[in-house]
């Protein structure tokens, strides 16, 4: 043991291609059994709390019943008692061994790569990536940490991704559908290619959530998941979590996450608990909603292009069929006229609310090339189908009638 190791809490994962993982918690249950019941059992409260509702326990120490023994958790920046709950209930629902939350989203991203990277190494993704995850990629992690990321040439092709996996290559991160322009990566395809080289694959499943699509049993390792997105739902929670292998977990947990902090506060995880039950109903009706919208938007004369996974003219609509239960709440639309002309269709929506988020109840909209992408080339932009016009639309709850006029007004002003 070197100096410096015996500061860490646990021996660093590595990566297994041959290991068998455990099956999630309540894998026997159905998704809507577990987005109600995993983590947290009323009857085992009684003594306790006498709660139905998991509580927020507001405690960021836990004491100590005899010197020896060490309590677990021993202080709020490895776990709280609430945000162990949500922790085994998302592991439940992505269909992992386990899972640790963070602060925010790119948090958690960020603590994943400083877990499993070293100067030198390097992490193979594409330009269909989120903003700050970009940011990450090509400012913070090589000019601060010494690890590079490869941009495959064609994310379409698992050749590509082949191709830019060499010997440093500690991860392969994949982001479908994307954020803003929902281009589908062949998860199984990329998976595959990434095992052969004894890589471990991270999907980003933010977008599509695990109410409709399941990464790790299409052959990801791991999943990175932004909780302020269509998880919380509504744009009142900020975190982020990673669900994996639970050797994985508990390094990102004991050798990163507990000595930085920038946790889930207790409260944040409460609130997603509550909102968690409504998933899949409500990842249903976004669907449902954004389809019809995307369909009118393809029919408008005066939109250029919609990105959709739902609409049978976008590139990989087979593939998204096979890998979804639905193509997602989410869409992005070109606009005639480019920055102005997208501009002017923002500032007249009357219903449709622009601001900086995603996968809320109520429909949001964004402009991806000045607000969340600017830090890209125009030829990385071009690359990525981040058009100058491009608007990014999360369509919510409402009733569809009634944003098809508002997108309608908008467009025709
Ligand atoms: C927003 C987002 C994140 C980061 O989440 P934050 O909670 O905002 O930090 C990660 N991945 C995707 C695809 C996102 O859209």
């Amino acid at each position: 043991m070197t100096d410096k190791d015996q500061f860490f809490m646990r021996e660093a994962w590595e990566y297994d291609p041959g290991a068998k993982p455990k099956p999630a918690p309540d894998a026997h249950l159905g998704f809507n059994t577990r987005a109600l019941h995993t983590g947290f059992d009323p009857l085992k409260s009684v003594k306790d709390f006498r709660s139905f509702v998991p509580p927020i326990t507001q405690s960021m120490t836990y004491p100590y019943e005899r010197f020896e023994e060490i309590p677990y958790p021993v202080y709020g920046r490895t776990q709280t008692p609430t945000t162990a709950v949500l922790e085994e209930r998302l592991a439940a629902l992505e269909g992992g061994e386990a899972c640790v939350t963070a602060g925010s989203g790119s948090q958690a991203l960020f603590d994943l790569i400083f877990t499993l990277t070293r100067p030198g190494d390097n992490v193979v993704t594409s330009l269909n990536i989120y903003g700050e995850g970009y940011k990450q990629a090509t400012a913070i992690f090589p000019e601060r940490c010494g690890v590079d990321f490869h941009f495959v040439d064609d994310p379409a092709d698992p050749a590509s991704w082949d191709a830019a996996i060499d010997d440093k290559t500690k991860l392969v991160w994949v982001e479908t559908p994307s954020n803003p322009c929902l281009f589908v990566t062949d998860i199984a395809a990329v998976a595959d290619v990434a095992h052969a080289k004894g890589v471990p694959l991270l999907v980003d499943n933010t977008t599509a959530t695990a109410a409709l699509q399941k990464p790790i049993a299409l052959g990801a390792d791991m999943v990175l998941l932004s909780i302020t997105k269509f998880l919380c739902g509504n744009a009142s929670v900020l975190g982020g979590a990673v669900v994996g292998p639970e050797a994985l977990v508990e390094d990102v947990r004991w050798n990163t996450t507990e000595f930085v902090g920038a946790v889930l506060q207790p409260f944040e995880a409460w609130l997603t608990l509550q909102f968690l039950e409504t998933l899949s109903l409500r990842m249903e009706r976004h669907s449902a909603n954004a389809q019809r919208v995307a369909e009118f938007l393809a029919g408008h004369p005066r939109v250029e292009h919609v990105n959709y996974p739902g609409l049978v003219g976008h590139p990989q609509h087979e593939l998204a069929q096979r890998q979804m239960r639905a193509g997602g709440g989410m869409l992005s639309f070109v606009a005639p006229g480019g920055m102005a002309g997208a501009g002017a269709v923002i500032d007249r929506f009357q219903l449709i609310t622009h601001a900086v988020t995603f996968g809320t109840s109520r429909t949001i909209c964004m402009h991806p090339p000045t607000i969340t992408h600017e830090h890209m080339t125009p030829e990385e932009r071009a690359k990525a189908g981040i058009d100058d016009g491009l608007i990014r639309l999360s369509v919510g709850l409402e009733d569809p009638d009634d944003l098809i006029t508002d997108l309608d007004q908008a467009l025709s002003g």
